[in-house]
């Protein structure tokens, strides 16, 4: 069966768990999404910006010193050599380009980081939409290089003041402009979260990466990888690799969720390896709540994998146990981050960081005739100083 079902289910998982006022636009958008988007028309001007303006395909190379350090052979998808240096701006291109067709002039975006939001501020500024970002007043001051930068693309960045002042609440505040706006307005979520049709959209829009790399893979070694393995935050780039291997059984998935300062300490993002059934931002799914049902306060070394929820479609995946999931230390993420650095010149976000500290930490599970597939979702430039702040370099 071809998932979700019509009801945007995974399983017992995802749906539509979303206010009265919210189910106008996103019905509009379900439409949208299954009557323009898998038109030819808007596939063909898709591919034309993907490949002309975001450079892909990425490559996917065989990271020689690096699979003899590890013992097995590893090909790195090269999704840090995407435009803007990561996996985000699939996902914001075509939706941004969706809206378009469907009408929009206005794009409004939540984001943590800033990553997000910059990869919808350059959506936007290709396309030619009017467009505000929602971003936490805490994570305003300390990434206010992007906020600077999306100020350069032509956004309008709003700080948001409201609760905690940061990802979530941000989230909030877009959904009640959208609720207010929809008429002339598209809101692009930035992963595979949120209600129906969100996680299949961006999902679709991320699958990009896993078709690519088959094709390359099979034109390569004239055979498919023993497995897949990617970091998980929201859960994008990973089910963007995973989903075209879904029906290749014999394609091991594996996930890495960021354990932050320990899975038995509080301060983690482990959603699908310590996380509870509940509904977070209209979907059902694997979430970080206490015993009151409280979202439970996160945290990564990595912004973008400090989310207390995951994709309902990975919650899917590991209750019918089609992929396994671990999880990395913000130590053994840094570790990767050295040694990939060092061995290959490539210099790693800290996001695929977690699931190359992974592998190298778990290096002697793989044989050495067995293939891997890691999704280097995206580049370090941006942790660069962080990096150097906590190991006392600056
Ligand atoms: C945002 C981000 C992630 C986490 O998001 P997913 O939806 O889990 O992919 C991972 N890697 C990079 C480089 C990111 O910018």
């Amino acid at each position: 069966m071809y998932l979700p079902d019509k009801k945007g289910k995974f399983g017992e998982f995802g749906g539509k768990f979303a206010p009265e006022t919210l189910i106008p636009p996103l019905e509009e958008l379900e439409r949208g999404y299954k009557e323009i988007a898998k038109s030819k028309e808007f596939q063909k001007e898709l591919d034309y910006y993907l490949s002309e303006y975001a450079g892909r395909p990425t490559p996917l190379y065989f990271a020689k010193n690096f699979s003899d350090y590890v013992g097995c052979k590893v090909y790195l998808k090269r999704e840090d050599l995407a435009f803007t240096g990561a996996h985000k701006i699939n996902n914001t291109i075509g939706q941004v380009l969706l809206a378009k067709m469907m009408g929009k002039k206005r794009i409004i975006a939540e984001t943590g980081a800033g990553q997000h939001g910059v990869a919808t501020a350059t959506a936007s500024a290709l396309l030619g939409m009017e467009c505000i970002i929602y971003m936490g007043e805490i994570d305003w001051k300390r990434q206010s290089l992007n906020v600077y930068r999306m100020k350069l693309l032509g956004a309008e960045v709003i700080s948001v003041k409201s609760g905690s002042k940061t990802l979530k609440d941000a989230i909030n505040e877009a959904m009640r402009d959208w609720i207010t706006n929809f008429k002339n307005t598209h809101y692009v979520i930035g992963s595979v979260v949120g209600p129906h049709p969100y996680p299949v959209m961006v999902r679709d829009f991320q699958s990009v990466i896993g078709k690519e790399a088959k094709r390359q893979i099979l034109k390569k070694e004239k055979r498919l990888p023993d497995y897949l393995i990617a970091c998980v935050g929201g859960g994008s780039n990973s089910i963007g690799l995973f989903h075209p291997f879904y029906k290749d059984k014999k394609v091991k998935f594996i996930g890495i969720e960021a354990a932050g300062k320990g899975l038995n300490t509080e301060e983690h993002a482990a959603t699908l390896c310590k996380g509870k059934k509940g509904i977070l931002h209209g979907s059902y799914t694997y979430i970080l709540q206490d015993r009151n049902g409280q979202i439970h306060p996160t945290h990564s070394v990595s912004a973008g994998l400090d989310y207390p929820g995951v994709g309902p479609e990975h919650s899917f995946y590991k209750e019918t146990g089609r992929a396994k999931y671990f999880a990395a230390t913000d130590k053994e993420a840094l570790r990767g981050f050295h040694i990939l650095s060092e061995l290959e010149g490539i210099i790693p976000a800290l996001e695929p960081s977690h699931a190359i500290g992974w592998l190298v930490k778990n290096r002697k599970r793989f044989k050495k005739d067995e293939m891997i597939i890691l999704c280097l979702s995206g580049r370090g430039d941006k942790d660069v100083m962080e990096v150097a702040e906590i190991e006392g370099e600056l």
